[in-house]
């Protein structure tokens, strides 16, 4: 009901009661890491990504260790502190190509790490025949810290079979980031509006990703984003501000057992960002010091940040991913 017919200007309006209530202070918070692609050979063929390659495809690749070293050394003098290692799907490298990636940033260089979607984990665990525990004890003694929500889009399986059928569907999405934050590797979710979604597939969303929360305490917070146009195979629509800002403040209020609501000033512009300051969000999601999948909006630096947060009216802090040692 909110959703279809409730005032935009209303739901903002109660979700920043409620963020101002459980988050006094005018604290906003900002994360600064660099997105590694490790790998665009993927299997799994989202209608939607531009990023992926099939195996044998031209303009495939792989990053070495070195190049990711350098990479990392170079956010890193960037003031980076965390790296996010994401791929596509691709069952051919051996689990010591991660073991190495994770042990050189975490043990050589000291930076933390968020990496590797539910499919990736789903897929690299079947491609060596693990269990999904036994993939992520390998990986966690190796040094991974968190797992992102990623792939998530829109939890609902109408919609995940037409726009990403060989994803894992809504239920497995869920169970693996449950299963990962029950082993110690908290993380976040998100959701991706813009397409041929109904009001009641994002209730549905929000719904799954409250369920696993209550079941885990994992998710440290929730982010919206929008589709952006990278292929001609994908239908997407323009969402207004309102529609954005109304999704956020209507996150704060349903999701009143996650913490942290995110703005996604990359995805959105500085614009609505600092209105989103105002429904309901209280962190900026993060500086990207990569990122081959969005290249418009983005704050690029820690001062840029800071002065962004100091000029929507509120006191910026700087987090990690995983939100820890936050007050
Ligand atoms: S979105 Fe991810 S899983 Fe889907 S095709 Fe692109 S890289 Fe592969």
């Amino acid at each position: 009901m909110l959703l279809k017919e409730a005032d935009w200007t209303e739901v903002v309006q109660a979700a920043n009661t409620v963020r101002n209530a459980k988050l006094p202070g005018k604290r906003v918070g900002y994360t600064v890491y660099r997105i590694i692609n490790y790998t665009n050979v993927c299997s799994v063929n989202c209608s939607f990504c531009s990023f992926a390659r099939k195996a044998g495809e031209r303009g495939t690749y792989v990053l070495s260790l070195e190049q990711i070293r350098r990479k990392a050394e170079d956010a890193k003098r960037l003031g980076a502190d965390q790296i996010f290692l994401q791929g596509g799907v691709n069952e051919d490298l051996p689990i010591e190509y991660y073991t190495e990636i994770l042990q050189m940033l975490t043990q050589e260089l000291g930076m933390s790490v968020r990496g590797f979607s539910p499919v990736e984990l789903v897929r690299i665990a079947n491609a060596h025949k693990l269990t999904l525990v036994e993939l992520l004890n390998i990986l966690k003694e190796a040094g991974l810290s968190s797992v992102p929500g990623a792939g998530a889009e829109i939890l609902s399986d109408r919609i995940r079979k037409e726009l990403s059928p060989r994803k894992l569907s809504a239920r497995e999405w869920r169970d693996t980031l449950a299963v990962c934050q029950k082993n110690g590797l908290p993380g976040s979710a998100n959701i991706v509006i813009g397409t041929k979604e109904t009001p009641e597939d994002i209730i549905a969303h929000l719904e799954l990703v409250r369920g696993l929360q209550d079941e885990t305490g994992g998710v440290k917070s929730f982010v919206a984003w929008t589709f952006q146009p990278q292929t001609h195979d994908f239908p997407i629509r323009h969402v207004t501000p309102m529609e954005y800002l109304k999704l956020l403040g209507l996150s704060r209020l349903y999701l009143d057992n996650i913490r942290h609501i995110e703005v996604s000033v990359l995805g959105m512009g500085k614009q609505i960002g600092e209105l989103g300051l105002s429904s309901g969000a209280d962190d900026i999601n993060s500086i990207v010091l990569e990122e081959n999948v969005l290249e418009s909006h983005g704050i690029r630096g820690i001062d840029e940040a800071e002065s962004f947060i100091r000029g929507a009216g509120f006191i910026p802090y700087r987090r990690d991913l995983n939100f820890s040692g936050e007050h």
